[in-house]
């Protein structure tokens, strides 16, 4: 199987009126440009979303303006293959536009009787998915047909299969199937679920027909489930534009953290030059590309960089350029981010399925900020490389987890909680409430309810009542637990009594019940920290999580001061005899609607511990110059100062 190294993507869907498709086409050219930007992996259309082929097919819709005689995507994948680049054919599965206008029966209906989709993720009437395929109909054999077409003609590494939506429809295929299998149609829970059903038995299909492993083929179906995709695919992918408001820049964070641990084949991180697809005139500043790639570099994902192909096949120089400069820059540091592997303390469990939810993105960003190394895990991923465990906010312990919270307890290690994680699937008591420290009791009922810290934690907040920011839960502290901080009740409760609407809910009362719980093994706080945090960024509320943490992690991997800022970001990676410490200094700034990267930001004597876990130390230096910088070692913490940096730097660690 081929594995990528520095990738490009050119999205291709083609309107039926442009008028030349192809007709400037040089694939040589082309294809000596991605050699010269240092590309090994081109992915390519060989269909787009508007239902046109652009390789010599027998069986789909050649897009009309192709010249007689032409096979784009094949010109394309011979050039390439010459200059020792592979590619992977694009096909998008879920829409197809003119095979929907010529076949209409092939069209999904939504559950409101609707064939065209101005509804579709509120886009209105100028969207791709103004008519979406039902995957039931007809249309799964003739794109099967397709995408067998292509694996037999053309010598590809892989196939990148979009849109597996999974989006309900009540054709009469569908309607059939559902009653073959006793399906209640009329639920549109039951349509929610068949519709994603339908999606995932068709990439299991086209899986079966490609067998990845065994054809040593790169394959991806964008739409479906990371660990549906590491079972039947054989890479993963995360696409994210992060100035599409849709991913963010807490998208990349989230994925990166996750993905590793689901698959050993490689992991792509497609960003764009461009802010968002559709979008032919931006063209993003370097310093924004390279903040993304170098981030998924420093968490083990290969750069993808997403561009547009002219429907006539003129270069866009420009672009490519820029991608060609960004990626002479990462190839600087290839020696050391090839195989390297993350290196953490703290696996974070996810409540549910890995999204972008205000517990998943406040977790991500009070640990990050705080320097910490983390992974997302859950309950199919192994516990034992952690020596911590977070259960943010919402936690619910069923059998299975509970099963390894107390395994990992008996292993002496430690245990962070918030809000109602470790609570049993009633709902009534915590699984483990010896060993969280305290009692259940409820719901709490203050709202808005402040909190103050207490003895030797109090000097470390403001001295004042702060903002919970969320709903919390009232827990009685259990003898022999350390109560490092209390429940401050307001006057009243934010409500309307019918004359007075009590929005002035000042702090009047110090309580009884704990905020913050610290034992051996375990640090809880009743209220939904990571969840408070997306809410208001409370300064003081991320250090309750650092008292926690300190308490339970006494001695993290890497420890740094104000020298390196909050939104900097920080990871170490390992292989053979290095420990790499990655540093990101950059910082999305909301100018009007979008959130943009435009420079580097300078940092100058930056102070960095890295725990060595008794490893010796021969050098370090900056890459990719190997400027040696002084070092010295205590307590198996070696200490450095990083003289000066810009953007991206990276110190590495040698025995
Ligand atoms: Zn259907």
């Amino acid at each position: 199987m081929h594995q990528p190294k520095f990738v490009m993507f050119f999205d291709h869907h083609t309107m039926k009126a442009c008028p030349d498709v192809g007709h400037h086409l040089q694939a040589d050219e082309f294809a000596s440009s991605l050699q010269a930007a240092g590309v090994d992996l081109l992915g390519f259309h060989a269909k787009c979303n508007q239902g046109f082929c652009y390789f010599d097919t027998q069986i789909g819709n050649r897009h009309p303006s192709i010249p007689p005689g032409r096979d784009l995507f094949g010109e394309i994948v011979t050039a390439c293959n010459q200059r020792g680049i592979a590619v992977t054919a694009y096909l998008n599965c879920g829409l197809s536009n003119e095979d929907a206008i010529r076949h209409p029966e092939w069209s999904m209906i939504s559950p409101k009787g609707q064939l065209l989709r101005p509804d579709i993720y509120g886009i209105g009437w100028i969207n791709p998915y103004m008519r979406t395929m039902c995957l039931n109909s007809p249309y799964r054999d003739y794109l099967m047909s397709l995408i067998k077409e292509v694996r037999d003609k053309y010598p590809v590494a892989g196939f990148l299969l979009d849109s597996f939506n999974g989006f309900p429809c009540i054709c009469p295929y569908c309607i059939q199937e559902m009653q073959k299998q006793n399906l209640d149609w009329r639920n549109e829970e039951v349509l929610q679920k068949f519709g994603r059903s339908s999606a995932l038995r068709l990439a299991e299909d086209i899986s079966a027909l490609l067998r990845p492993q065994e054809n040593h083929l790169l394959v991806n179906f964008l739409g479906i489930s990371p660990k549906d995709n590491a079972r039947i695919g054989s890479y993963l992918e995360c696409e994210c534009l992060p100035t599409n408001p849709a991913w963010g820049y807490d998208y990349l964070p989230l994925t990166a953290r996750y993905y590793r641990n689901l698959t050993s084949g490689p992991v792509l991180n497609m960003t764009g030059r461009f802010n968002d697809w559709g979008d032919f005139g931006s063209l993003r500043p370097q310093a924004a590309v390279e903040y993304d790639l170098f981030f998924g570099l420093a968490n083990g994902m290969r750069p993808n960089i997403g561009d547009h192909f002219h429907p006539s096949g003129k270069l866009n120089r420009a672009a490519l350029d820029r991608a060609s400069r960004i990626y002479g820059k990462l190839r600087q540091y290839e020696p050391w981010f090839s195989d390297a592997k993350n290196l953490v303390d703290i696996g974070v469990v996810l409540p549910d399925v890995l999204r972008k939810s205000p517990t998943m993105v406040g977790a991500t960003r009070m640990l990050s900020e705080l320097k910490m190394q983390f992974d997302f895990i859950d309950a199919d991923i192994d516990w034992s490389p952690y020596s911590l465990v977070i259960l943010p906010d919402e936690v619910i312990l069923d059998d299975r987890l509970a099963e390894l919270v107390k395994k990992h307890l008996a292993a002496g290690k430690s245990l962070l909680a918030t809000g109602r994680s470790g609570l049993n699937p009633e709902g009534s008591a915590f699984r483990f409430e010896r060993e969280w420290g305290v009692k259940y009791l409820g719901e709490c009922e203050h709202v808005p309810a402040f909190f103050r810290l207490t003895g030797e934690f109090a000097a470390r907040v403001p001295d004042m009542p702060l903002a919970t920011n969320t709903k919390g839960f009232s827990t009685e502290a259990l003898p022999g637990s350390t109560v490092a901080g209390k429940v401050v009740a307001p006057y009243f409760n934010k409500h309307w009594d019918g004359v007075y609407s009590y929005f002035y809910a000042p702090p009047n009362q110090d309580t009884e019940l704990p905020f913050m719980v610290l034992n051996s093994q375990c640090a809880y706080c009743p209220f939904p920290l990571f969840e408070a945090y997306y809410q208001q960024a409370s300064v003081d509320l991320r250090t309750v999580l650092a008292i926690m943490l300190e308490h339970l992690l006494p001695k993290p991997l890497l420890v740094t001061d104000a020298s390196l800022p909050s939104f900097a970001r920080a990871f170490v990676s390992g292989k053979a005899n290095q420990r790499i410490i990655h540093l990101l200094n950059y910082l999305p700034e909301l100018r009007g609607k979008t959130l943009i990267v435009e420079e580097e930001l300078p940092l100058s004597q930056v102070k960095l511990k890295l725990r060595l876990d008794g490893r010796p130390v021969n050098k370090v230096y900056i890459a990719p110059g190997k400027q040696p910088i002084p070092f010295s070692i205590s307590e198996d913490y070696l200490s450095i100062t990083v003289p000066e940096m810009r953007g991206y730097c990276m110190v590495v660690v040698e025995a």
